[in-house]
């Protein structure tokens, strides 16, 4: 079809800026010919890809549909109107906002909409799977509210329920977050309701991970225990990188406002039009199939690293990603990675629950199945792939051999194919 669209065009790229041009063919080069195992990444569709490409880039729309401080937003109100629809039917949300820039950016509207500074808030410890923007005293969330932390449980490395609940009482927090960037079993949303319920909290579930195995209706979702679920949308939802925010009714004027003005100024319209095509990808019967793979496929990797000599973290994983402890292969997790990295192999280290290791070295690797599932991988290439990481990390001298093995198997699920 011949459409008279004004886009990427790279030649223009390859003219104007040759240095950058080759930055972008570089990583082109670098997914094609490398196993992309970051539980946090994925690779985006073309359709998305042409969203975030065009020229809705241009346009200032700070507000909200219908309510711009600047003219000429008819075209971009739409793009965020079925955006917005698309969230609330595929999540069954009462509200939505896709102007979040990152995670980062959605959860810091959480701390506004609900907090003071100075306020208690009860969030998972960073050390144990929570996310930086979880009361880290590196982030703003801990230098401007006070965190109290909850973890797992030592003996089952499952998040201690009794734990959250002793601390909510003890410390009355003023908001509860419940989510993570290395668990790989579910949370029990309704336990965080109940505790959140007892003290009067807000119960805000940062969703950031696995709200595209919500999307694909093969995990629980946190939307009717929730007050607040904030997420990405660049993981295993697949769309473009950013933010957004789900809530009830009864918050939606204050999550807006926390959006805009009050964090951010003029919305990223080309990202939350890509937000929109992403979430209609989505809803698709295909993406469910797809979601069912993602778990079905890190599951698969995590038993076959445990036949490598790892140890998993919780013993399993109900979600894309598996945590591994690879003490019992004599190396520490940065080890792990590099030598991971110099057989193509992209993962990343990782604190393990009651890491002795300092947070940059780490007894752990984070493995994800996001984007070798879009890749079209399936059970036997996790085997394969479990067999390559192991050989990585045990025979570093191999590692262009298994670099050509990684080739063999990326040549045949590639990631953007050529044609
Ligand atoms: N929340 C969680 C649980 C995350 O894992 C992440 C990022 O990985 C974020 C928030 C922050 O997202 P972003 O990097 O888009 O700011």
């Amino acid at each position: 079809m011949n459409t008279p669209f004004w886009g990427p065009d790279f030649d223009s790229l390859v003219s104007t800026d040759p240095e950058i041009a080759d930055v972008v063919l570089g990583e082109l080069d670098r997914l094609r010919g490398g196993l992309q195992l970051i539980a946090s990444e994925n690779l985006a569709s073309p359709a998305v890809l042409a969203a975030l490409g065009s020229t809705l880039s241009n346009k200032y729309a700070e507000g909200y549909p219908g309510r711009r401080y600047y003219g000429g937003c008819e075209r971009v109100d739409v793009a965020e109107e079925i955006g917005i629809a698309r969230a609330r039917e595929l999540f069954g949300a009462e509200h939505a906002n896709l102007q979040p820039h990152s995670g980062a950016s959605a959860n810091l509207a959480a701390y506004a909409a609900f907090c003071e500074p100075g306020d208690v808030v009860l969030a998972m410890d960073l050390k144990q799977g929570g996310h930086l923007t979880h009361g880290s005293p590196v982030n703003l969330s801990g230098r401007w509210f006070e965190p109290v932390a909850y973890g797992v449980r030592q003996d089952t490395e499952l998040i201690d329920y009794d734990q959250v609940r002793d601390l909510a009482l003890e410390h009355r927090p003023r908001m509860i977050i419940a989510g993570a960037t290395a668990y790989p079993r579910l949370i029990d949303f309704a336990a965080f309701r109940a505790v959140a319920d007892e003290v009067g909290a807000i119960l805000v579930v940062d969703a950031a991970h696995f709200i595209g195995l919500v999307a694909g209706k093969v995990i629980p979702s946190p939307v009717p225990f929730a007050d607040v679920v904030t997420f990405t949308t660049h993981k295993v939802l697949r769309g473009p990188r950013g933010g957004a925010i789900l809530c009830r009714a009864e918050h939606a004027k204050a999550i807006d406002k926390a959006v805009f003005p009050f964090t951010q100024g003029g919305p990223l319209m080309h990202s939350v039009a890509a937000k929109a095509v992403a979430l209609k990808e989505a809803a698709t019967t295909e993406f469910q199939g797809y979601a069912t793979q993602v778990v079905a496929n890190a599951a698969a990797l995590a038993r076959g690293l445990e036949a490598e000599g790892m140890r998993v973290v919780s013993g399993g994983t109900d979600t894309h990603l598996a945590l591994l402890d690879v003490r019992p292969l004599d190396v520490t997790g940065a080890e792990a990675e590099r030598r991971c990295g110099d057989a193509t192999i992209t993962l990343n280290k990782n604190a393990i629950p009651f890491d002795p290791e300092p947070p940059a070295v780490g007894s752990g690797i984070r493995v994800g199945s996001p984007s070798v599932t879009t890749q079209g991988m399936t059970e036997p290439e996790m085997a394969e792939i479990a067999r390559l990481v192991g050989r990585a990390i045990r025979e570093p001298a191999q590692a262009g051999q298994v670099a050509a093995a990684v080739g063999r198997l990326t040549a045949a699920h590639p990631a953007y194919p050529r044609d």
